[in-house]
C-alpha cells in the first residue's frame, strides 16, 4: 500500500484470492479512513447517542468518494465494477478497522437498504436507489420488530399493510433500526394479507413517526431508533418484486449483509491485533517486554491465523456472490459467524495485553485514549445482528445434515 501505515495483515500475509480490483478498492478505502475518519474516531465511538451525534460530515464525504455507487451497476448510477460484492466488503472491513460504527452506518445504507432496492422495479430502483448512491437519499432496512426478528414468520410479523386500491395502509411498529433517524425512506418486511412482502415506505408519510435513537453499549455513532406506522398509505408500485416474495428478498439482503458483518469483525479484529504488538513491543514487566513472554506469542499466533482465515473465508464468500450465486452457503454464514467471533475473540485478548491501560476511556493523569475499549464494546453487536450467529451455525448444520434433521 503506497504511502499508508503497513498493517501486520501485509507483511505476513498475501492476498492471493481477491482481484486487482478489489486490492485498489481496498487502498482507496483505508486511505479515506485514515484521513477522514481517525481523526474523529474517538469522539464517534464515544459520543452519547442523539439525533444530531450522527456523523453526517463522514456520511456525505463518503458520497463524494463514490463509495456508495461500489455495489451497484452503472443502470442505477453505480461503478459498474466486475466485482462489486468483493469491493463493497473490502470497504466494510477497512472502515471497520477506523471505526465500526461508520462500517455500520455504510453496510446498512448500501447493503441492506441498497441491495433490497435492487429487487425492486426500475421505478424503484430510478426513485431510490439511484439518489442514494449519491447520498442524496438515505436508506434503511426494517425485518425487526418488538417481539419478532430471528423469528419472521407470518405468526411473528405484526406491521400489516392491507392493499386498498391502489395504495397500501400500513400499521405497526419496527424497532433497532439504523439510520432511520436521517432516512429518507425504509425497505420494510410487512404482512401484506397473510403474505410476507417489502414496501419501500418514505418516512415522511403522514402517519409515520421515527423515535429518538437508543442508548448503546457500542457502535454509538450508528443511530438506531423505532419506526411507527399508523394508517401509513404507500402506494401500489413501492411493492418490491410481488406479494409473498419479502422473506425472499430479506434473506437474499441478510446473506450479502452478513458477508459484510463478518469482513467488519476481520476490520475490529486486525485493528485490535495491530494495537496490541505494537503495546508488546513497548510494554515492560519483570524487566522484558511483554512480547517476549511465549504465553503472549503463542495467543497472537493463533489469533494472526485466525483473523486471516476469517479474511479468507469472508473473500470466498464475496467471490462467490459475483459469480452470481445469490445464497453463497455455507461461506457466507461462516464469514459471518467465524468473522465476529474472531473480532471478539482478539478484542479480549487486546483489552488483556492492554492491562489496566485496556480498560480505559480515558486516562485522566495525561487524557490518553485506548482503541482497545472502543473495539472491545463495538464487537459485541456484529455477534447479534443480520442473524445471531446461532442462526449462522443453524444455516452450516443445515447445509451439512439437510432441513430434515434441522427444521
Ligand atoms: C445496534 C443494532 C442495530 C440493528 N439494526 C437493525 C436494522 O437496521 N434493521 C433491522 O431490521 N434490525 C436491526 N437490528 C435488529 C437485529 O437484527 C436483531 O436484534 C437480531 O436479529 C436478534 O433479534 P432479537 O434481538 O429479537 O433476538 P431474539 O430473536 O429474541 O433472540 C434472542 C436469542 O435467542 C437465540 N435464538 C433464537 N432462535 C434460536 C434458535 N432457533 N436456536 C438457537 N438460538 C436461538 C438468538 O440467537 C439470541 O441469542 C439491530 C440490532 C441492533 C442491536
Amino acid at each position: 500500500m503506497r504511502n499508508l501505515p503497513l498493517r501486520m495483515q501485509d507483511r505476513i500475509f498475501h492476498d492471493l484470492i481477491l482481484p486487482q480490483e478489489t486490492q485498489e478498492m481496498r487502498e482507496k478505502a483505508r486511505e479515506f479512513a485514515v484521513r477522514e475518519i481517525a481523526p474523529l474516531g474517538h469522539e464517534i465511538a464515544n459520543k452519547e447517542e442523539s439525533k444530531e451525534s450522527f456523523p453526517s460530515d463522514i456520511f456525505y464525504k463518503l458520497a463524494e468518494g463514490d463509495f456508495y455507487k461500489i455495489p451497484f451497476p452503472k443502470e442505477v448510477g453505480g461503478l459498474g465494477l466486475k466485482y462489486p460484492v468483493c469491493a463493497t466488503v473490502v470497504t466494510v472491513e477497512e472502515l471497520a478497522y477506523i471505526s465500526d460504527s461508520i462500517a455500520a452506518v455504510y453496510d446498512v445504507h448500501c447493503i441492506l437498504a441498497g441491495h433490497a432496492l435492487m429487487y425492486g422495479s426500475d421505478f424503484i430502483k430510478q426513485k431510490y436507489l439511484r439518489p442514494m448512491t449519491t447520498a442524496e437519499k438515505i436508506g434503511c432496512f426494517a425485518t425487526t420488530e418488538p417481539i419478532a426478528s430471528t423469528d419472521l414468520s407470518l405468526r411473528a410479523l405484526k406491521t400489516m399493510a392491507t392493499k386498498k386500491g391502489d395504495k397500501y395502509v400500513v400499521n405497526g411498529h419496527k424497532r433497532f433500526i439504523t439510520n432511520s433517524c436521517v432516512a429518507d425512506f425504509v425497505t420494510a418486511l410487512v404482512n401484506t394479507d397473510g403474505k410476507l412482502s417489502m414496501l419501500v415506505i418514505d418516512l415522511n408519510s403522514k402517519g409515520c413517526r421515527v423515535g429518538e435513537p437508543d442508548k448503546k453499549m457500542g457502535n454509538k455513532g450508528q443511530l438506531t431508533a423505532d419506526i411507527y406506522f399508523d394508517s401509513v398509505e404507500v402506494p401500489a408500485e413501492n411493492l418490491i418484486l410481488e406479494e409473498g416474495r419479502g422473506l425472499h428478498i430479506a434473506l437474499g439482503t441478510l446473506t450479502y449483509g452478513r458477508v459484510g458483518i463478518g469482513a467488519s469483525g476481520v476490520g475490529m479484529a486486525q485493528s485490535a491485533f495491530d494495537e496490541s504488538i505494537e503495546y508488546m513491543k513497548k510494554r515492560e514487566a519483570f524487566a522484558r517486554k511483554i512480547a517476549q513472554f511465549q504465553y503472549w506469542q503463542f495467543r497472537i499466533a493463533e489469533r494472526a491465523i485466525q483473523i486471516e482465515n476469517a479474511r479468507n473465508l469472508y473473500s470466498k464468500a464475496a467471490l462467490r456472490m459475483d459469480q452470481g450465486v445469490e445464497f453463497p452457503e455455507p461461506e457466507a454464514a461462516g464469514a459471518k459467524y467465524y468473522g465476529t467471533e474472531c473480532a471478539g475473540d482478539m478484542a479480549r485478548d487486546a483489552v488483556q495485553i492492554f492491562g489496566g491501560y485496556g480498560f480505559m476511556k480515558l486516562l485522566e493523569h495525561d487524557q490518553s485514549t485506548y482503541k482497545v475499549e472502543e473495539i472491545y464494546r463495538d464487537c459485541k453487536v456484529p455477534e447479534i445482528y443480520e442473524g445471531t450467529n446461532e442462526i449462522q451455525k443453524l444455516i452450516i448444520a443445515r447445509e451439512l445434515f439437510g432441513k430434515e434433521f434441522t427444521a
